[in-house]
């Protein structure tokens, strides 16, 4: 490691670091998956196969199976006769040991997991060994301490299962998303037919191993591997009870009619546009480097992603210019790097949209500034962005871009910033800089969105409820909240007497 001595004194240090790969020894993986139905795999098929692709590298990884119409209803009836066997009526306390050994099975297995996540979706090892993994556990922890507690959670209530939960992930955070899904499911006495992202499935099929191995009763969780059209087979099939989809907004729209009329419970959690409101009294090093952890954690892939910044116009300058001072210090590269802070973008698909975005902003006129150094030549990689010279109607204000792109916009005053936060058809969360106590409350009771971080950006725990306003979504995950959509809940005459 040496240090690259600066000109001047208000300059960030440069550090370079050696190359230090987490190493994959330790990871096996299978190069082609079936289906996770009724406890077991079923054979890949190769005439319904679908490639996964190494983000960092852009070469194959693993292929997986295309689960066709015929395989949701296999998975479908596998999950009913579990609920109805089964896992619907046994004890709570019982459901909890299993979520438990899930749980710890996942923190014995947390390295291996680590690198997987890290191979399949291009995350940097540091987020996925530090963050994806651990509160991953944490949920199913979490849920497993409520599986007999559920009268506690809703008194005076008789509470009972839904049955059987579709659930459909998408590919920015595989095994937390499907950690967010399971766990309170099963607390509750469901059982799961699970769908991850095509690009992502790998977690998610190692995860069912682990099942395997800890002795969950076959069929209370099943998986089904394909793109989109099997989403849809399983958003239709008429054996489900709920419907639990995380995606974008456009799906999501397209499941709540398809299920328009049926009787059946949904949460929809969605997209969105985080607005991260840096006041003059704000300490500007902090907010800065929480601007890094705001738009560049898991290269910018996330829903509640700190996508526009707003900054107070005397202090817009000053912030900038740390900004791009820290973005120079940012490396991009191979995910299994341990110094790596913005590892590769999940797909070709998603590395173009990032770029069309950046085009449509600079038709619309933004300015662009994109931090320089070595950026691998073979994967998907997107340089972290700044687009500066936005407006409130520019696309790349409006959308949600899901990458490294960060529009900035300035307020003079502390409706201003409100406004404009609230300004897009989103509302998932949303980000404070301030030294006042009294403003965070005042701003934060009146910005739309089901998140609001002060001082801090994207902090994530089991107990915290998480969702959306407007076109982010409906119900809550996470907390005592994350339960209700899982559960009928009757007037229950006798607590009540
Ligand atoms: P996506 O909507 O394209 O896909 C999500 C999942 O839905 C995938 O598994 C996909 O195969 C499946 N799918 C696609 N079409 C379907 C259909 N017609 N019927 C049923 N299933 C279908 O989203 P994505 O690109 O995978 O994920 C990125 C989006 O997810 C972003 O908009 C992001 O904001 C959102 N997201 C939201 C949250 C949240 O908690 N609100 C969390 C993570 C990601």
């Amino acid at each position: 490691m040496s240090q690259k001595t600066s000109d001047s004194s208000t300059m960030p240090i440069h550090w370079e670091y050696a190359h230090a790969p987490e190493s994959t020894d330790h990871v096996q993986y299978e190069k082609q998956y079936g289906l996770f139905i009724d406890g077991a795999f079923t054979h890949y098929d190769p005439s319904k196969s679908f490639d996964s692709l190494n983000p960092a590298t852009g070469e194959l990884l693993y292929q997986c199976t295309q689960a066709d119409e015929k395989d949701v209803d296999a998975a479908v009836k596998a999950a009913r006769k579990a609920y109805e066997d089964h896992w619907g009526s046994i004890k709570g306390s019982t459901r909890g040991k299993y979520l438990y050994r899930i749980a710890r099975m996942l923190q014995e297995r947390a390295r291996e997991f680590a690198v997987l996540e890290s191979l399949d979706g291009g995350k940097p090892i540091r987020e996925s060994r530090d963050i994806d993994i651990p509160l991953a556990a944490a949920y199913f922890f979490y849920y497993a301490g409520w599986a007999d507690k559920l009268a506690y959670a809703f008194p005076a209530k008789k509470v009972t299962p839904l049955g059987v939960c579709g659930q459909i992930i998408p590919w920015n955070f595989p095994l937390l998303m499907l950690a967010w899904k399971i766990a309170p499911a099963l607390a509750c006495g469901n059982t799961v037919v699970l769908k991850p992202a095509e690009t992502t499935s790998l977690t998610a099929l190692k995860f069912c191993e682990l099942l395997q191995d800890i002795g969950l009763p076959n069929g209370v969780v099943n998986l089904i591997t394909g793109p989109g059209q099997t989403g849809e087979y399983l958003v239709n099939h008429d054996g489900i009870d709920k419907i639990a989809f995380t995606g974008s907004t456009g799906v999501g729209k397209k499941i709540q009619q398809s299920i328009a009329g049926r009787n059946i419970k949904s949460t929809l959690e969605l997209g969105g546009k985080g607005a991260y409101i840096i006041f003059e009294d704000a300490s500007l090093n902090e907010a800065v480097e929480g601007i890094v952890n705001a738009i560049f954690f898991n290269q910018g892939h996330v829903c509640c992603a700190g996508s526009r910044l707003l900054v107070q116009e005397g202090v817009a300058d000053r912030v900038i210019e740390l900004l791009k001072q820290r973005m120079a210090t940012l490396i991009v590269g191979d995910p299994l790097d341990k110094n790596t802070d913005v590892g590769a973008i999940n797909s070709q698909n998603q590395l173009n949209t990032i770029q069309r975005y950046v085009d449509i902003g600079l038709e619309e006129g933004a300015e662009c500034f994109q931090c320089e150094g070595n950026i691998p030549s073979s994967g998907f990689y997107f340089r972290p962005t700044l687009l500066t010279k936005v407006s409130q109607s520019s696309t790349v204000v409006q959308e949600e871009i899901f990458g490294p792109v960060l529009t900035v916009q300035t307020f003079r005053t502390t409706q201003e910033a409100i406004d404009k936060a609230n300004n897009t058809p989103y509302g998932l969360a949303n980000g404070i800089w301030t030294d006042k106590g009294s403003k965070i409350f005042h701003v934060g009771s009146q910005l739309r969105s089901g998140v609001v971080w002060s001082n801090t950006y994207n902090k994530f725990d089991p107990t915290s409820p998480f969702g959306g306003y407007k076109e982010s979504g409906k119900g809550r995950e996470g907390g005592v909240q994350g339960l209700a959509p899982y559960v009928h809940l009757e007037s229950n005459v006798e607590a009540e007497a």
